[in-house]
């Protein structure tokens, strides 16, 4: 457990604490990045969808002002007396407030049943509503309504005098689909996009049949261009392509480039949203990188915070570490890691006042190393080092945790023995003093022996005074020709 408090496994606890937490930001982040999506797609769902039902009133209010004139007899508009003729068509231009708008009408003015010229007269009273219609948004391009009795009345004015041009009006999508054969349920109709040929951009046509008493009259059309739906699904916080799709998946208006026969299908990778009834798609395509990029970028102060409490754990865990490092240099012996001489003292210390208070057995062994000059003399400084720590690895090796080992000296070892009589201590000492008389130091043939001195704790005796009389101890094992243990 000890060894495992290293700067190495803190560095590595770190990084991993580093990869968990950059995950658990970036998860994070991602839902947050998925909700703004989610609002945002909703949010410009409600205002396109708000756009076309704007319209969608406009268009049922002008079949309901046209159906009622229909029914109105004896209708009769001013701007009728205004009509003018020219080979085969014919024309009324009416102005309202600079807004002007004309009707356009195929064949002879004095052959046109009399039916014809109330629905015209009908027609013309829808004047104001088609002026309050292009003022609500620059976008719509044309109001207009096409009879299925050959004229057409737009606004703003398109005066067309070829007959050719009119005839082709027929065969436009906005008719084809809008007519009750095809379109059996009379339904509004929304049309692809598709190129104004009066010049007015990518258009896509709002279109309504007219009935009068189960008679189909003709359809009320609104052109919206694409540019303000274009910008409405403009997202820039997402950086993502936004498309309108019809029921056909063909686009309608994007914040991308797209083609005008374009399709694009919902996928596993584009979140749908249904509007206008169900006749329109928003759909939504993730840019992978993109999304990648915003979700890191609001990410950094997060990443960043971690980054610094991480690294001040990693500096109080490195003055830990150099902390303990210090402490052990002030304590222990460089070459052995025992005890020195210093920490020995202290902890002598406190070893015998709790010696005195529980009345403990308590000895002392003072150990020396036999002509230790003549293995430095004879092996080297060196080796007498490594003679040094392998006797200390013996004597830390023997004792037990609460016992305390020190070098006291050059090749001198003090050890005290805590809850050890002087029986106990003698034979530890001698095991000792066996073990290390067998001891093979590095590759060399050398043989070393020690010479011990053993004595027991005395109570309320001083610490110098028991150090000094195991010191006389082993000067007595000396004087008695070494590689023994003398107590007393
Ligand atoms: P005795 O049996 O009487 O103890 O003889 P001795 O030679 O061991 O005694 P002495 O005290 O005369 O010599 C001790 C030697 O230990 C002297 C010194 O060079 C050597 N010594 C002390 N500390 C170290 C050490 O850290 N490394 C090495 N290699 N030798 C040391
Ligand atoms: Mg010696
Ligand atoms: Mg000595």
């Amino acid at each position: 457990m000890k060894n495992l408090f290293k700067l190495y496994n803190v560095f590595i606890l770190l990084l991993v604490l580093l990869f968990v937490g950059l995950n658990y930001i970036y998860k994070k982040e991602e839902i947050n990045f998925n909700k703004i999506k989610l609002q945002k797609l909703t949010n410009n769902a409600k205002k396109i969808n708000q756009y076309f039902s704007l319209n969608k009133a406009f268009i049922f209010s002008l079949r309901d002002i046209l159906t009622n004139n229909l029914q109105i007899n004896e209708l009769s508009h001013p701007s009728y007396n205004e009509i003018n003729e020219k080979e085969d068509t014919y024309h009324i231009l009416c102005v309202l407030d600079n807004i002007e708008s004309s009707l356009n009408g195929i064949g002879n003015i004095q052959e046109i049943d009399l039916d014809t010229v109330h629905e015209i007269h009908s027609v013309l009273y829808l004047k104001p509503l088609f002026k309050t219609i292009l003022n609500s948004n620059h976008d719509i391009k044309w109001v207009y309504y096409t009879s299925a009795k050959n004229f057409i009345y737009i606004a703003p004015s398109k005066e067309v005098w070829k007959k050719e041009f009119l005839s082709n009006i027929y065969k436009k999508e906005f008719w084809i689909d809008t007519i009750p054969s095809n379109n059996l349920g009379k339904e509004l109709i929304l049309t692809k996009l598709y190129k104004d040929p009066a010049g007015k951009g990518y258009l896509t046509t709002l279109s309504l049949p007219v009935m009068n008493a189960d008679k189909f009259m003709g359809t009320l059309s609104i052109d919206i261009g694409v540019e303000t739906l274009n910008k409405m699904l403009n997202n820039d916080i997402l950086r993502a392509s936004t498309y309108l799709v019809n029921e056909n998946n063909l686009i309608i208006a994007s914040n991308n480039f797209f083609g005008i026969d374009d399709v694009l299908s919902p996928n596993a990778n584009t979140i749908e949203l249904s509007i206008f009834d169900d006749k329109l798609k928003l759909i939504y395509v993730e840019n992978k990188k993109e999304k990648i990029v915003s979700i890191i970028k609001n990410s950094i102060a997060q990443v960043l915070l971690l980054i610094f409490i991480l690294f001040i754990i990693y500096i109080l865990c490195y003055l830990l570490i150099l902390n303990k490092k210090v402490k052990k240099l002030a304590n222990r012996d460089s070459l052995t890691s025992l005890l020195n001489r210093r920490a020995m003292r202290i902890e002598s210390k406190k070893l015998l006042n709790i010696a005195n208070r529980y009345n403990q057995d308590t000895s002392l062994l003072l150990l020396d190393i036999d002509l230790f000059k003549n293995v430095n003399d004879t092996y080297g400084h060196n080796l007498g080092d490594v003679t040094i720590k392998e006797v200390a690895r013996v004597l830390s090796k023997n004792a037990r945790e609460s016992d305390l080992v020190s070098r006291y000296g050059g090749e001198e070892f003090l050890i005290m023995l805590s809850n050890s009589n002087i029986n106990s201590a003698y034979t530890l000492a001698e095991r000792i003093r066996k073990e290390i008389s067998e001891l093979k130091i590095g590759d060399t043939n050398l043989k070393i022996t020690i010479s011990i001195g053993c004595t027991e704790y005395k109570r309320d005796e001083k610490l110098d005074s028991f150090i000094n009389r195991v010191d006389l101890l082993l000067y007595k094992a000396k004087d008695q020709g070494r590689n023994q243990t003398i107590k007393g």
